[in-house]
């Protein structure tokens, strides 16, 4: 016999013997099944999780409990730019030194890190929670964008700067901003393109991105009007 294929199927018996996991408790089964519903944790993964808990002191675990419920009882959203924050304003939103009318449009929370990261942005930012894609089911009313229209349209804002993915989501989006703040009249400008076309912004490295928000280029140039 081919003793690669041995192997092989010996590999795949192990695997299969292995994710039956008869754990002898339904506590620890359940708090494997509740681990293994976070993001890129197989059930192995969350079973050395939950058998490293298992040996820690009481205190402990209830600091972790503690801190797992204060995620969702106590943070909040800056009302100001939708920022994750312990109070209604978030700290960048809270700073007299920060450029107020400078506003930076991102995905997510990870990207206003990222972007902090470089240390090159005095400006504040806006928060959408997403892109628009019509194939995941996500329209523009499901995004922080009536939002940002609405308090650019309101307060002194000098420029606007997309610093979305540059995916076809991220394309979208900037676009229905764009044709929406048009008629304001209110500069725009977009990440020159050291982040690679297709690059999800929290994952560039801080060089690129802070080269890429010091040498923005006018929005208008990204497309053919
Ligand atoms: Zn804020």
């Amino acid at each position: 016999m081919d003793s690669s294929f041995f192997f092989r199927a010996l590999f795949s018996q192990f695997i299969y013997l292995y994710s039956r996991m008869n754990i002898p408790s339904k506590i620890v089964e359940q708090a494997v099944e509740e681990f293994a519903t976070l993001p890129s944790i197989g059930k192995r993964s969350a079973l050395r999780f939950v058998l490293h808990l298992l040996k820690q002191d009481p205190e402990d675990l209830e600091g972790l409990a503690t801190a797992i419920l204060k995620l969702k009882n106590d943070i909040k959203y800056c009302k100001q730019c939708q920022n994750i924050a312990d109070k209604e304003v978030c700290e960048i939103c809270a700073n007299p030194n920060r450029d107020h009318s400078l506003i930076c449009v991102v995905e997510d929370v990870r990207d206003v890190m990222a972007i902090e990261n470089t240390l090159q942005f005095k400006g504040v930012y806006h928060v959408l929670g997403g892109l628009i894609s019509p194939m995941d089911g996500i329209g523009p009313n499901d995004l922080k964008i009536e939002e940002l229209v609405t308090k650019v349209s309101q307060n002194k804002t000098s420029e606007i700067i997309f610093a979305l993915s540059t995916t076809m989501e991220g394309d979208t989006t900037n676009f229905y901003i764009y044709k929406k703040i048009e008629s304001l009249g209110i500069k725009t400008s977009m990440l020159s393109r050291g982040v690679s076309v297709g690059d999800e912004l929290a994952y560039a490295d801080e060089l690129t991105l802070g080269n890429s928000i010091l040498n923005r280029t006018p929005f208008e140039m990204s497309f053919q009007k």
